[in-house]
């Protein structure tokens, strides 16, 4: 048996494509047009990750994010419109733990799927060892905080190293300027991100890596960073 997905929306044609192509991939599927059916499916189910539209017809999907968050760290991607960066970054700050802007490509989904699972595992994971990371050539040792590229050292500041570290936590996950600020100073500075703008920029030099083509860092524009490091 696969894993189940919760698929909320109300777009009768968007949601027979999300149950068939899912499917397809080996995923269990449970649906709901509204917020209410999907409450209620939550918690009869269970499901492993919720696939969710934040557009519904009789409530606020992030009143469902809401609620899904209260019971626990259940994966929830949203769905999102075009256009709509205030949702997505609200989305994210409220627990949600990543998203995909309509049209999206199926591929484009399952990898975000992909990744979110991989976290849920490695959240539990993490709290045992989390000594050391290596990714993409990139080593870093949270016991001496030292980090090294390729094998050779590269000397980071304080907060360009706590940066890295919570990028690095959450691969593969977009995450908001708030969320990074919050983790690294302990509290989000209102919307002045210049400064975090600032050390990523320094960061990114340190680890040559390039905003058009990041081996590392990517941006999301609207929202915050991405760390794509395989
Ligand atoms: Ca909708």
């Amino acid at each position: 048996m696969g894993e189940e997905i919760l698929v909320v929306e109300d777009d009768d044609n968007i949601r027979r494509l999300l149950r068939i192509s899912l499917k397809t991939e080996g995923y269990r599927v449970c649906e709901a047009k509204s917020g209410t059916v999907a409450l209620s499916l939550f918690e009869a189910n269970n499901p492993t990750l919720v696939l969710l539209d934040l557009g519904l017809p009789d409530c606020d999907g992030m009143d469902v994010l809401a609620h899904v968050r209260s019971e626990g760290l259940t994966p929830v991607i949203v769905v999102t419109a075009r256009t709509q960066d205030d949702q997505k970054v609200a989305a994210l700050d409220a627990g949600a733990d990543d998203y995909v802007v309509k049209p999206f490509s199926m591929d484009e989904l399952f990898a975000r799927i992909r990744v979110a699972l991989r976290h849920r595992v490695r959240a539990q994971r993490d709290e045992a060892e989390m000594a050391a990371y290596c990714v993409d050539g990139l080593e870093i040792d949270c016991e001496t905080r030292t980090v090294r590229l390729d094998g050779k050292p590269i000397h980071l500041t304080p907060y360009e190293y706590g940066i890295l570290v919570v990028m690095v936590q959450n691969q593969g996950k977009a995450l908001t300027h708030r969320f990074i600020q919050h983790a690294v100073w302990s509290y989000a500075t209102s919307d002045d991100y210049k400064t975090l703008r600032v050390l990523v920029a320094s960061l990114r030099r340190k680890l040559g890596d390039k905003p058009a083509q990041p081996r590392f860092i990517a941006t999301e524009v609207g929202v915050g960073y991405r760390f794509v490091g395989e």
